[in-house]
């Protein structure tokens, strides 16, 4: 059975300061039911994970290079993070897609590093708007499956994240048939091409999921968790979404 994770994403967000808000959550879920990882900004993460050191609660970084160390000015590894006391490494979100050219090649072998480095992958995939309206959502979201997920990969190493580009920060979810039609299509593509395996993958669901939607995006076939932005910056917010995912 695949994992249940609540993962946060706090993308150029916190301080030192923000570190409280991790406090409180660990004081709201001591004992969790299901996974939770916060990926903070660079900066946090040692922090972080010494705070929370033996806890229920991992961190992780939310992007890594291709190479293991060299001339990559403003760049950092895998091995970095995971010294860092990083778990997990988010990859191909679509704000490093569109803002930094990560093409799927790229995912693949910041993935492949990733793994090296003894990190969990959450591999996001997701179409825009324009792709949305032209109808191309499974194909283009296949497309990056394809390309982007390294061979050998197994419910250990890997979990995908759905994220439909125009439904990040912007208040909108798609209805519940969409995200089941695509978390159906996830599932179908990883099990062809990784097996039993890809059964034993997780799926995320990730964009606009707050305390008040986040029980019936659980209910949904195939959706074994969620990605959250804006909602994961307040242990209040993402323990509701724990609690929901945690009853789901
Ligand atoms: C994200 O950036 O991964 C995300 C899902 O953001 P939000 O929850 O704020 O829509």
């Amino acid at each position: 059975m695949p994992r249940k994770l609540a993962a946060g994403n706090w993308k150029m967000n916190g301080d030192g300061a923000s570190l409280a808000e991790i406090d409180a959550l660990l004081a709201a879920h001591p004992a969790p039911g299901v996974d939770i990882l916060i990926c903070p900004p660079a900066t946090l993460i040692e922090r972080m994970a010494r705070r929370i050191a033996g806890g229920p609660v991992a961190v992780g970084g939310q992007t890594c290079h291709t190479a293991a160390s060299g001339a990559h000015t403003g760049d950092i590894s895998a091995a970095m993070l995971a010294e860092a006391g990083a778990s997990h490494v988010i990859l191909g979100h679509s704000e490093r897609r569109a803002d930094h050219g990560e093409s799927n090649e790229t995912i693949r072998a910041q993935a492949e590093a990733a793994m090296a480095a003894g990190l969990h992958v959450i591999l996001c995939v997701g179409e825009t708007e324009a792709e949305r309206d032209a109808d191309v959502t499974l194909e283009v979201v296949g497309g990056q499956l394809a390309g982007s997920i390294p061979d050998g990969v197994t419910g250990a190493t890997l979990t995908v994240a759905y994220e439909p580009v125009w439904a990040i920060g912007t208040g909108r979810v798609p209805e519940i048939a969409q995200i089941a039609q695509v978390h159906d299509a996830i599932r179908a593509a990883l099990v062809d091409r990784f097996g039993p395996e890809g059964g034993a993958m997780s799926i995320l669901y990730g964009g606009s999921v707050k305390p008040g939607n986040a029980a019936e995006i659980f209910a949904i076939a195939n959706v074994d968790g969620a990605l959250v932005g804006g909602a994961s910056l307040k242990a209040a917010d993402f323990s509701g979404i724990i609690a929901a995912l945690e009853a789901a």
